[in-house]
């Protein structure tokens, strides 16, 4: 694996710790400020034992050391006191971290270019960045689960160091014991300790690294079965009636014994660290002797022992983690690079600034301009040369075979894609140049693959958290919902699914399809668009639909797309897609006149199908 520069870990680590702060605000400092109280409150509690030794073993007088007892008792308290204050604050904010995670992707991923979520490079990034988040909350949760380890570390060596200076100064009288060598001496154990430990870290980083590479499409494989394979009810079905956990499981099976394989690299992971284990004991041994020895000879009382002890092992420590911690951010570092690769991915699509114009006469006009489209990473053109005008106010058919590009036209002409050659206008200006939310709220689309969400009913009509409750309901009556709503137990308050209410209801495909239906009513926008907008309705239903479709679309644009012809009839203009192309627009009369023509061809076709 490469590795990264110090300067590059740096940025990536102030990076990870500017996200942890807009995300999680005060969880940082929170986590900081309690670390930094419980690391200096065990020096408080040394430097008070060692006066309190020094005075039995030598003035012995009481008045001194009830003080001493009562400044370690009192600053203890307070100590505990904000520790538990802290801690009761961040506590609330760390339980919530893992939903604030997920949103740094749900918030990218909303503003990326729409396109995008379609490229699998770019999903199977976010898949890759993502992909760590339960083991290593993608390099964020290890870079929070640092902050104590770096604040201890830190207090634990400056202190140390402090506490440490009088050991060197102190005098014993003895040239050899005095000599200034062991200043040097003492510093270089220390420093063995540290670099050995230093030292089976990174080994063990390198096998855990290499295990993590293996482990992602281990996870990949694990949480598509687990989550969308037994848990996605739709998927349930199949499972149960195909039999297809025994597929799951024998592939699990598999994978779980290559992993089996692979654990021989735990003992290199044991086993440098019980060396390193080993010399920090060594080191540790001659510091102890030395502070024992300076104290035989005079130097200082035995109370000074406890403390330069208990000092020079927390300074060792110090250095250990320190190294540890040093060695652990190589690690979240390329969590979190992989992480920034995914939340840089720039907006390739051109932002306009122009506002869509609000004209009294309605009069607006949309054009495709000589439009040909292929999808992006793919080489056929599924719309060729398709040229359309038509005004605001006018009820536009598209007709075609399946894969005739009649859901691509739609798409092109909200902008969810940009053409690959030609222009859209709207009021003969390229749709380019407006304001991109602005222009996309002009429309109101039923999808064929629509989907509607688990809140309430009123949420979902109206798309927002608080809406008009009698708009809402008269959506849902032209849409054909009343004797449903009727019948809910909350009214427009009952919740879709049972994902965030256990209360909530289950509804049909039709029923879905007409609360669709009203959603798009409900956004009153001068366009509406309708693609298979009663594939899943009854028969009732649907004719239901079709006899009050123009006082659905009342004065607004309106373009339908429908495999019955029939239902197309009512349309001022009907455009006939074919292979990518209009090869016929009209209307019904004209084009069933032409026995020759497409339209013809279908209109038969059905009206035989329906006959027979
Ligand atoms: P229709 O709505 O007439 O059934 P579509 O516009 O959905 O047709 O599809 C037209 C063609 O574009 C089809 O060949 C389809 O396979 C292809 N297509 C649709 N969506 C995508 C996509 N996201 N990526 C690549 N090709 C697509």
């Amino acid at each position: 694996m490469k590795k990264m520069t110090i300067t590059k870990r740096i940025s990536v680590t102030m990076r990870g710790f500017s996200i942890l702060k807009q995300y999680c605000p005060g969880l940082a400092q929170g986590k900081a400020m309690y670390e930094l109280i419980n690391s200096i409150q065990p020096f408080v509690s040394i430097w008070f034992t060692a006066q309190i030794v020094n005075e039995i073993s030598s003035q012995r007088r009481l008045k001194t050391i009830l003080l001493y007892v009562l400044g370690a008792v009192l600053i203890n308290f307070i100590c505990a006191l904000l520790k538990s204050i802290i801690n009761h604050v961040c506590n609330e904010k760390e339980s919530q971290m893992w939903s604030w995670f997920g949103k740094v992707f749900s918030d990218k991923q909303i503003s990326l270019d729409f396109v995008d979520l379609e490229n699998a490079a770019i999903q199977h990034q976010r898949q890759e960045a993502e992909e760590n988040l339960y083991m290593f909350g993608n390099g964020l949760a290890q870079l929070f689960w640092g902050i104590s380890a770096l604040v201890r570390t830190l207090v634990y060596i400056v202190i140390s160091l402090v506490m440490t200076v009088s050991l060197f100064i102190s005098t014993s009288g003895n040239r050899f014991i005095d000599h200034p060598i062991w200043i040097g001496i003492i510093l270089v154990c220390i420093a063995v300790g540290g670099l050995s430990k230093s030292k089976a870290t990174i080994s063990e980083n390198d096998v855990f690294m290499e295990y993590c590479k293996n482990t992602v499409w281990f996870n990949r494989v694990f949480m598509f079965f687990g989550k969308e394979l037994y848990m996605n009810p739709e998927k349930a079905k199949d499972v149960r009636i195909y039999s297809q956990n025994t597929v799951a499981e024998k592939m699990l099976d598999k994978l779980i014994s290559h992993e089996r394989d692979n654990q021989s690299d735990i003992t290199k992971m044991a086993l440098y660290p019980a060396i390193a284990q080993i010399i920090i004991g060594l080191a540790n041994a001659v510091c102890y002797l030395f502070v024992a020895i300076k104290a035989l000879f005079g130097a200082f009382g035995v109370g000074s022992i406890v403390q330069y002890v208990a000092v020079l092992s927390r300074l060792g420590e110090g250095l250990q983690e320190l190294m540890y911690i040093l060695s652990d951010n190589e690690v979240y570092c390329t969590h979190l690079q992989n992480l920034f690769e995914y939340l840089d991915l720039p907006n390739h699509m051109y932002q306009g600034s122009l506002t869509v114009e609000k004209r009294d006469d309605n009069e607006y006009y949309v054009e495709f301009r000589d439009v040909s489209f292929k999808y992006p990473n793919t080489d056929t053109y599924v719309l060729m040369h398709v040229n359309l005008k038509f005004k605001v106010g006018e009820k536009l058919a598209v007709v075609g075979m399946n894969g005739s590009g009649k859901t691509t036209f739609i798409k092109l002409m909200c902008r969810l894609y940009d053409p690959t050659e030609g222009e859209i206008l709207l009021n003969g200006v390229n749709i380019k140049k407006y304001d991109y939310n602005e222009y996309m709220s002009i429309f109101s689309v039923v999808f064929q693959d629509f989907r509607l969400f688990s809140f309430s009913l009123g949420q979902n009509v109206s798309a927002s958290a608080s809406y008009d409750r009698e708009k809402v309901i008269e959506c849902l009556k032209k849409a054909g919902f009343a004797e449903r709503l009727n019948s809910l137990p909350n009214d427009l308050d009952t919740f879709l699914y049972k994902d965030i209410d256990a209360e909530g209801v289950e509804i049909s495909g039709g029923e879905a399809q007409k609360l669709a239906l009203a959603r798009a009513l409900y956004k009153n926008t001068p366009f509406i668009i309708l693609d298979e907008p009663t594939a899943a309705l009854d028969p009732i239903s649907e004719y239901e639909v079709y006899s009050k479709f123009n006082e659905i679309a009342g004065t607004k644009t309106s373009i339908y797309i429908s495999h019955r012809l029939a239902s197309c009839r009512f349309c001022d203009k009907i455009a006939v897609f074919h292979e990518g192309e209009i090869i016929q627009i009209g209307i019904h009369e004209e084009l069933l006149a032409d026995r020759r023509g497409k339209y013809y061809e279908l209109w038969n076709a059905q009206a035989q199908y329906y006959t027979t």
